[in-house]
């Protein structure tokens, strides 16, 4: 039987420092994209067949992939634009990236339009799954959570640094990741503030920072703050995340 196909949005590198890009009208320039590439391996050892959709902020090219895939990985980037969620820019704020937002957006449309399409959103994908379906961001962590923990880890990324634990017994998330509490790793300085309507916090860090959400009514939507891909060799639980993410797209 064939493999489902899991659309990994890509990331735009090196983009934010520049504004000589196709989507913003100039021509002759093209600029890098990309994945990690544990992304790809995590999705092929879970089952599934990973595919990249280019970051090219083109929602009806996003809708045209996602409309052939059975599962979307949106993966870790950039800050979110806060104008987009309606909030002006902490002194903290990092580069921001419209390409790499419209095509967020483009997905996260085309998935709330479409609750049959398994979502798996890792780091920025719970961010931005989250600013546009309605919801807003803490910018800066350090800055605006008080009593925050180290969310920026100085480890190396397959160690669990800080834990979380489980608010919802009974999503998906605490099925699949199993008592509380769980060590994940933490690379973000920015994290969900408020919830978009309707979705569900599933589990958080020690301060309270959302460390993962569900999408009540979708068939398969968990929203993740840490990095599964760089655990997932080493931890059972982390692997069993892309195995059900995977398993979704299947059936
Ligand atoms: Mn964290």
């Amino acid at each position: 039987m064939a493999r489902p196909m899991i659309v990994i949005v890509c990331n735009v590198e090196g983009y934010a420092d520049s504004d000589r890009s196709p989507a913003l009208g100039a021509e002759g320039w093209a600029y890098k994209q990309g994945i990690g590439s544990l992304y790809a391996e995590a999705v092929w050892e879970a089952g599934g067949v990973p595919t990249l959709l280019p970051c090219l902020g083109e929602a009806e090219m996003v809708a045209e992939m996602l409309g052939r895939a059975d599962g979307l990985l949106i993966t870790g980037g950039a800050d979110v634009a806060p104008l987009d969620y309606g909030a002006e820019p902490s002194p903290h704020l990092g580069g921001a990236n419209p390409v790499r937002d419209a095509t967020d957006r483009a997905a996260v449309a085309y998935a709330e339009a479409n609750p049959d399409l398994p979502v798996l959103g890792i780091c920025r994908g719970i961010q931005s799954y989250n600013a546009y379906a309605g919801g807003t961001l803490i910018q800066d962590i350090p800055s605006e959570v008080k009593g925050a923990i180290q969310h920026s880890q100085k480890s190396p990324s397959t160690l669990g640094t800080h834990t979380l634990h489980i608010v919802e017994p009974e999503s998906k998330t605490a099925a699949i990741l199993g008592p509380s509490p769980i060590a994940v790793n933490s690379f973000h300085h920015q994290a969900v503030a408020t919830p978009a309507p309707g979705m569900l916090v599933t589990a958080r860090a020690s301060d309270r920072v959302v460390e993962a959400m569900e999408r009540p009514g979708h068939k398969w939507c968990v929203l993740v703050q840490w990095h599964p891909e760089h655990m997932f060799r080493r931890d059972e639980r982390q692997r069993e995340l892309f195995e059900g993410f995977v398993a979704a797209a299947e059936s």
